[in-house]
């Protein structure tokens, strides 16, 4: 591998490892994401950011409201080490009269909850919340717009190839790294100041499993991939793509005990970050440990790309129009 000169400098990588705090499953429903109780929930979380930490990654934690209530103090001093936090909403575990998920709500619907956990989190922390992730990655086209019109920076709400149309989480075709949000189509890189961060995937096998579709991105909870190969893959795909603001992120959620360093999902998260910071110096990669903030202040430094829209129809799947010339 070449070295670094002044004519090649080292390529730079954000390394961004999230983890979506759930309300524990003796307040939502056995079969739903979450810690059995709050103080595991608590417990488990901090042991994650413990293992992060000793990777020199900071951890951004996108918290659901009823936790952010609860264990504010918590949070409050993982957030004076360095972490982040940003807000996590499933529509029906915060309101029950709605039997879906964020992005099967109208507009008006998803702005009123956004707003009534904005003021829960206000009587945590006493600040609004900077950063949103929807639960299961739903999310409609008016989520830019909204989250845009809410004061929110950052947004973690794609993750490209998901196709599961009952959840309200398409995403096929997506944008594979960060960029400002559309203000009415969730699919395109837009203009506004809301920043998203697309999770990280493996673009390369597409997986069908139980009816669904979708690629395998980094969570440790995968028990049948090899880690280290998908790692290598996501890093060298987001390397290819040279995108302006290049970023490698994760995600899980405190279902799992970061605490017990022999389970297979703790093995699997240390092997994880160890495969980043492995390839990333065999490929001469510049790693930094961001957090959501950090890809926001980046990407909102970087130019935008205006939309450019070519009239060729569905006839760009062909190589040349056949159409005999006037
Ligand atoms: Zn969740």
């Amino acid at each position: 591998m070449m070295a670094a000169t002044k004519d090649n400098p080292m390529k730079k990588l954000h390394v961004v490892v999230t983890i979506d705090i759930e309300v524990p499953t003796c307040d939502s429903h056995p079969s739903a994401s979450g810690p059995p109780d709050h103080e595991k929930g608590g417990a488990w979380a901090q042991a994650y950011g413990e293992i992060a930490k000793s990777f020199a990654m900071p951890v951004t934690y996108f918290i659901h409201p009823e936790v952010a209530v609860r264990q504010a103090d918590l949070y409050k001093k993982l957030e004076s080490q360095g972490h982040c936090l940003g807000l996590h909403i499933h529509a029906w575990r915060f309101d029950r009269r709605y039997q879906c998920e964020f992005g099967g709500l109208t507009e008006d619907q998803a702005r009123q909850m956004l707003s009534e956990a904005t003021g829960m989190w206000m009587t945590a922390f006493g600040q609004r919340p900077r950063h949103f992730r929807p639960g299961t990655m739903s999310a409609n086209d008016s989520i830019f717009r909204v989250l845009s019109s809410l004061g929110f920076a950052g947004a973690a709400v794609s993750l490209p190839g998901r196709v599961f149309p009952q959840k309200h989480a398409v995403w096929a075709g997506a944008p594979l790294d960060p960029h400002r949000g559309h203000s009415h189509f969730r699919m395109l890189e837009g203009d506004l100041d809301v920043v998203n961060m697309p999770m990280s995937v493996d673009t390369s096998i597409v997986v069908e499993k139980n009816g669904l579709r979708f690629l395998r991105d980094l969570r440790p909870d995968f028990m049948d991939v090899n880690h280290r190969e998908l790692v290598t893959r996501c890093i060298d795909q987001t390397m290819a793509r040279d995108p302006d603001v290049a970023c490698i992120n994760l995600v899980t959620h405190n279902d799992f005990d970061f605490s017990d360093a022999k389970s297979e999902i703790t093995r699997n998260f240390v092997k994880t970050l160890t495969a980043i910071c492995d390839v990333c110096s065999e490929r001469d990669i510049n790693w930094v440990g961001s957090t959501m903030d950090d890809i926001c202040s980046e990407v909102l430094s970087s130019p935008t790309k205006p939309y450019q829209f070519n009239p060729n129809g569905g006839r760009v799947m062909f190589d040349k129009d056949a159409r005999p010339k006037a």
